[in-house]
């Protein structure tokens, strides 16, 4: 669909988020997510600088991020979302999502960071205390591979990840 349907407004979890004008089918693609490339190098440069909020940047690929533009940046996660990532960066609605609703997706499914590699460059791995109060909340957001393995089975066999993720952790 057009990324003209979506519109930033107060979220109903915190600050801003993302919320659809129009009903989304299952399965539809709702946007690219977009912003500039960055290495891990830069990335982990302009968190430093606190010019970036540690979740801002999405991971892409392995030690390559995506500084997210104002719109994708203000979509926020949720332990049971209505999207998740395909590809390098389409977002899609994982069932049909009404018109009104704030679009989520499950930031951990984008989440395989080179922990020794962030730590030389001074950083530390980005987590996220999360209050979407749904039944399965987690309480944090980190890495994937964090995830209690039910959950990334679901995710991997339903092939709700994007590539990078399902590269490292598919497997047949
Ligand atoms: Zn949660």
């Amino acid at each position: 669909m057009d990324e003209n349907n979506l519109e930033i407004r107060k979220s109903s979890v915190s600050g801003k988020g993302v919320f659809t004008k129009r009903p989304i089918k299952k399965g539809e693609r709702i946007c690219f997510m977009k912003g500039k490339i960055c290495t891990i190098n830069q990335m982990s440069a302009l968190v430093d600088c606190d010019l970036e909020e540690g979740s801002d940047p999405l991971g892409i690929d392995d030690e390559l991020y995506m500084d997210l533009d104002e719109l994708h940046r203000s979509i926020n996660h949720c332990c049971n979302p209505n999207s998740f990532l395909r590809g390098k960066n389409e977002l899609i609605a994982l069932r049909d999502i009404e018109k009104g609703e704030e679009i989520f997706y499950d930031y951990s499914t984008t989440m395989n960071d080179n922990k020794e590699k962030i730590e030389k460059l001074g950083g530390e791995l980005w987590t996220m205390e999360c209050k979407c109060n749904s039944e399965n909340c987690r309480g944090i957001v980190s890495q994937f591979k964090d995830l209690p393995k039910n959950l990334q089975n679901y995710y991997l066999k339903n092939k709700f990840v994007p590539n990078f993720i399902l590269k490292a952790f598919y497997k047949n």
